[in-house]
């Protein structure tokens, strides 16, 4: 499940109350003027208004017009420009710049009582809200009546008490939704933030059982050979030998782990390919006998690539270890190493439960396993460290009929 943080939430929710602002402010704007301007003279002859009046007050009429439409382009360019927020202001602004200056026009020099005031101001008003944001709203309000309040001394009328109180009448409803909008959404933030937290815990017990589970091993095997120093009660080099690949190992695994987002440089050197398999082989000799699987290796000569020892053997480990798995009723598993001119080739080969076809690309992801208690962590990292050293895995499978892994190192010249 892809999450998505609330701040990109925000910004196209932002750019879609705009589109719907657009659309009201346009449509209510033009409205009014249509019935201003042409309806209602047509309808009542005797209140020509004002605008045919005065030529002042129609080139105002129409240099709003003409800002108000630049406003659209400009306010596209904000949206691209990842700053939606400004763009409801910038149309209050310039709406109430362009309203005080015609009404002023309009009621300058005369005794008329104001009766001014655009349904466009009722717009701002009840969809507010949609902005979800308690500034923009106090804005409007606040902007709304101190317009009027100035409207009224500038024209000497006291009838203002009336559009004021109806605003503010209108102002508490939107208030109570606005409020409503905002609880709301923090409640979905809340829960965004505990399911993200719940993600994390989640991922971070994943990695905590593949860690666990791929030390476990390395480990298992020092504690079988410290039991067996102690039982024959004298010290054995062969032992010893072995105990400090071992911690070697338990070294590599936890440094993979922890560069695994973070890749590091292998240390390439001449490896015996040979040594390589025979050391993993010996390893899990007692373990395959348990089960009932032999092991056989057949080798054309000694085969030499560039590569990091314990990486290498981590690999054959993990894939020689799936091989035994993929064993429950024993049998055979044979690998094979040879060469041609372009690739070093090791061949791990079993007789196990096979793989079916569409999970094959699956299984260079971290954590698929199809096993009870396995970390699928295994061949991700044996991926990582092929691709590290230039090479590359193959794997043929048939299910019921067994498992092939090929894996590819360069030839060195
Ligand atoms: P794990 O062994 O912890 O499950 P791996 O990354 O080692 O994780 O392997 C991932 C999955 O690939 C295994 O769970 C198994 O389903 C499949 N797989 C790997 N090797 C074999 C194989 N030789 N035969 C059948 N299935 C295999
Ligand atoms: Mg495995």
């Amino acid at each position: 499940m892809k999450m998505v943080p609330p701040k990109e939430i925000d910004l196209k929710e932002e750019k879609r109350a705009n589109t719907l602002l657009f659309f009201l402010f346009y449509l209510t704007f033009v409205l009014f003027d249509v019935y201003r301007f042409g309806i209602r003279p047509l309808l009542n002859p005797d209140s020509e208004p004002i605008l045919y009046k005065s030529l002042t007050i129609m080139i105002a009429h129409i240099l709003i017009y003409v800002i108000t439409t630049a406003l659209l382009p400009l306010s596209i360019y904000l949206s691209k420009k990842q700053k939606p927020f400004f763009v409801k202001y910038l149309y209050f602004f310039v709406f109430m710049a362009g309203s005080l200056t015609i009404e002023i026009l309009e009621y300058h020099g005369t005794n008329n009582v104001y009766a001014s005031g655009s349904p466009v101001e009722l717009v701002f008003v009840l969809f507010s809200p949609i902005f979800v944001d308690r500034t923009y709203y106090f804005v409007i309000v606040i902007g709304l009546v101190c317009k009027y309040a100035f409207m009224g001394i500038f024209t000497s009328s006291p009838e203002v008490a009336l559009p004021i109180m109806l605003l503010l009448l209108f102002s508490v409803v939107t208030f109570i939704i606005l409020n409503r909008f905002i609880g709301y959404l923090n409640a979905v933030e809340k829960s965004y933030e505990h399911s993200s937290h719940n993600e994390k815990l989640a991922f971070i017990g994943r990695i905590a059982t593949g860690v666990t589970h791929e030390i476990k091993n390395p480990l298992t095997s020092l504690k079988g050979f410290v039991q067996l120093q102690e039982v024959e009660q004298k010290y054995n080099p062969k032992y010893s030998k072995i105990m400090l690949q071992e911690l070697d190992r338990l070294n590599i695994i936890v440094n993979d782990l922890m560069v695994l987002g973070k890749p590091q440089a292998v240390k390439l050197k001449p490896l015996d390919l040979h040594e390589c398999i025979t050391y993993v082989v010996d390893l899990f000799q007692q373990e395959a006998e348990n089960k009932y699987i032999s092991i056989y290796t057949h080798y054309d000569e000694q085969v030499q690539v560039l590569g990091e020892d314990g990486r290498i053997k981590q690999v054959l480990l993990n894939i020689l270890k799936n091989a035994i798995e993929a064993m429950p009723d024993g049998g055979e598993i044979r690998i094979k190493l040879f060469k041609d001119q372009e690739w070093t080739t090791v061949q791990i080969i079993d007789r196990g439960i096979g793989i079916p076809q569409k999970d094959i690309p699956n299984l260079e992801k971290a954590f698929y396993s199809t096993k009870e208690n396995g970390t699928g962590l295994g061949l991700m990292v044996s991926y990582k460290i092929i691709e590290e050293h230039g090479g590359k895995i193959r794997i043929d499978s048939e299910v019921g009929v067994g498992t092939t892994f090929s894996l590819c190192f360069p030839t060195p010249i």
